[in-house]
């Protein structure tokens, strides 16, 4: 628990994790600041896009920084047919985060400042992938996008999917340069478990109830705060448990991988004939970059 006082800006763009080991929970506590504003800035979102687009981000990095082995990845991926917001998709893979949103600005202008999530997406659902590609598994869990935030949705997932009880809790602060959004994510795990194993879960368990109450005392404010370091957080809200464990913070960073190259190797694997059809006169394939808003040329 040290860097408490740190100055202002110390705690943006890291994610931080921690144990409390005497409750048999575990927690990740984010804040985005100018990899945000990047992300942002590749597109040209309404603001209430932005806000949503934002809470994404925020829960893509809490959630992959659940996420242990390298090149793992966690997709998050909200859609409806015939809502506002079509598709929303953002990533996290070893720290680097992306994301982009496909939505009717039409549409979107009815609605006012604050639309809320059933009119964003009216019956939309969230899919939440997690690739582990070290052992080569997937898991996949979809949710229907109901309640307030998309928070609440990944919440609902935790408990319904994977039956670890999970409190989530973000905010953002638009009016501050850079944006800065947060969030905090605490859950219940079995007696000694690492990792992601099913938890099995017991009737009653006061000593998450325990942690759930500490943890729901946290501020929007805090989390959107960016002269309080992520352990301050962390220390204020458990600093009465015999132990915590905070790991030193890792660094986010805006990521796509998208390339000529990338794209010349996804092109490749389809058929010669599909090719030909996507090519111009000039035997160029234009290919978009939905997160970067970047169009390729391939030479085919
Ligand atoms: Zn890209």
């Amino acid at each position: 628990m040290n860097e408490r006082g740190a100055s202002p800006g110390a705690g943006l763009d890291q994610l931080a994790s921690f144990t409390i080991p005497g409750c048999h929970a575990r927690g990740r506590v984010v804040r985005l600041g100018p990899v945000l504003d990047r992300i942002l800035a590749a597109h040209d979102y309404p603001a209430p896009i932005q806000q949503l687009l934002a809470e994404a981000l925020v829960l893509a990095a809490l959630m992959g920084g659940l996420l242990k082995r390298e090149g793992s990845q966690l997709t998050l991926q909200a859609q409806t047919s015939g809502g506002v917001v079509e598709l929303l998709v953002c990533d996290y893979r070893d720290g680097e985060l992306r994301g982009y949103v496909q939505h009717d600005p039409v549409r979107l202008a009815e609605l006012g400042d604050e639309p809320s999530l059933s009119e964003l997406f009216g019956d939309g659902h969230l899919a939440i992938t997690f690739d582990l590609p070290a052992t080569s598994q997937r898991y996949q869990g979809v949710v229907p996008l109901e309640g307030n935030s998309l928070s609440a949705a990944v919440e609902v997932y935790f408990a319904q999917s994977e039956q670890v009880p999970t409190l989530i809790r973000t905010a953002t602060d638009a009016g501050a340069r850079p944006n800065i959004a947060g969030g905090l994510l605490v859950q219940h795990l079995a007696d000694g478990e690492e990792g992601r194993e099913r938890l099995h879960v017991r009737a009653d368990h006061p000593e998450w109830e325990h942690v759930a109450v500490l943890a729901h005392s946290i501020r929007p404010d805090e989390l959107a705060d960016a002269s309080l370091p992520l352990e301050g957080i962390v220390w204020r809200l458990f600093h009465e448990e015999p132990e915590v464990r905070v790991q030193a913070s890792v660094p986010l960073s805006r990521g796509c991988r998208c390339s000529t190259v990338h794209f010349e190797e996804v092109l490749a694997r389809f058929p010669k004939k599909d090719r030909r059809d996507m090519r111009d006169e000039n035997g160029i394939i234009l290919v978009d970059c939905a997160f970067c808003s970047r169009e390729f040329a391939i030479q085919d």
